[in-house]
């Protein structure tokens, strides 16, 4: 949907890169405080100093509303036009990918990404004229392990993607939750992460090694002219891009680890094959992952990726490779 006009012209996929400020065992370890931010284009970063250039850097003292101002509020604004969109978060574990998406959840302040687009969206809604009707649904889910996990339904726990009638692939019987109001959104969020919980035994180790993905569908009704506009935006919280020790790793952790690898590169030659522009094939059946966005990246869509890091001289090499993920987008 939407124009295909100038729109396929600019390219859709925006790299925003954020710093998170040292935190307590970097610093009590005595960490340097490596990057630096000649512009808010730029970071300079590394013991020998290297400049890269994304969309839009972030430093540390960033605001999590700064942060969505500039790098989700315009999505915001085409998914509501009709657009399809895809937010994600990449780095190491503890590089703040949640912080990013979530944050803080019930805090005004601390809040993240995510729940800053659902009251903007209601707020949206509020103002429009009563001849449109909207219907709002959600679903949360992750992949851990190459199987997609309802977050809304314990019982699920194999879903498959399969395609429908227009070709366009969706995860088949996930739930589809439907929302009325920003509070009816947050509880199904905090639902969702107590299932989560209970269905592992150590969260933090969890978390970083699955990737978990909230889908929300925007459909509006014009009741008299009876014309329909749909948009869809998935926000995905991406697994840990930690390499994992060549040595001593084996059985659930060594699996672990290369299901992510081959997941992450998967995204990441999506990405790059869409970001250059003149690449005819785009190898979306390559992972569960780019397969379920193929709809929403890319193209006509809009796509925003934070690459999230750590500041601290003892994560350089993981930084610098975070940093490479990021201009491979570009
Ligand atoms: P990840 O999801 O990448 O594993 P988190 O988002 O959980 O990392 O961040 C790790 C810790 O660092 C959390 O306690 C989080 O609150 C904190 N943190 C992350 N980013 C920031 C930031 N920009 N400002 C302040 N604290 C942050
Ligand atoms: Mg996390």
């Amino acid at each position: 949907m939407g124009d295909q006009g100038d729109s396929s012209a600019e390219c859709s996929i925006k790299v925003m890169c954020r710093f998170r400020p040292l935190n307590s065992s970097e610093k009590s370890r005595g960490d340097q405080f490596l990057p630096k931010f000649p512009s808010q284009e730029q970071v300079t970063f590394g013991q020998q100093p290297k400049t890269y250039t994304f969309d839009r850097v972030f430093g540390p003292s960033t605001t999590q509303e700064q942060v969505y101002v500039a790098g989700a509020k315009p999505i915001v604004k085409d998914v509501l036009e009709g657009y399809n969109g895809t937010i994600f978060a990449y780095g190491q574990t503890a590089s703040g990918k949640t912080h990013t998406m979530e944050g803080v959840l019930h805090e005004e302040n601390l809040m993240g990404i995510i729940p800053r687009i659902i009251d903007d969206i209601f707020n949206h809604i509020y103002t429009m004229d009563e001849n449109l009707e909207f219907h709002i649904k959600i679903s949360y889910f992750e992949i851990y392990l190459d199987k997609i996990r309802d977050l809304l339904d314990v019982s699920k726990t194999n879903l498959s993607v399969h395609e429908d009638k227009n070709r366009v692939p969706y995860v088949k019987g996930c739930t589809e939750r439907f929302v009325a109001s920003p509070e009816e959104v947050l509880e199904t969020i905090d639902e969702g992460k107590s299932n989560r919980h209970v269905a592992v035994t150590n969260m933090n180790e969890h978390s970083s090694r699955s990737h978990s993905i909230f889908l929300i569908n925007v459909k509006q009704e014009n009741t008299i002219t009876e014309t329909k506009l749909t948009g869809k935006l998935y926000l995905v919280d991406l697994a840990g891009s930690e390499k994992v020790g060549k040595t001593g790793a084996e059985g659930t952790v060594l699996d672990e680890a290369r299901n992510i690898n081959k997941s992450l590169s998967a995204l990441g030659n999506v990405i790059s094959a869409l970001a250059d522009g003149k690449k005819t094939h785009i190898p979306y059946r390559d992972s569960k992952m780019t397969r379920i966005l193929q709809d929403s990246l890319g193209g006509n869509c809009r796509t925003t990726i934070f690459i999230c890091c750590s500041p601290a001289s003892y994560n350089e090499a993981e930084t610098k490779s975070t940093l490479m993920f990021g201009v491979r987008a570009k």
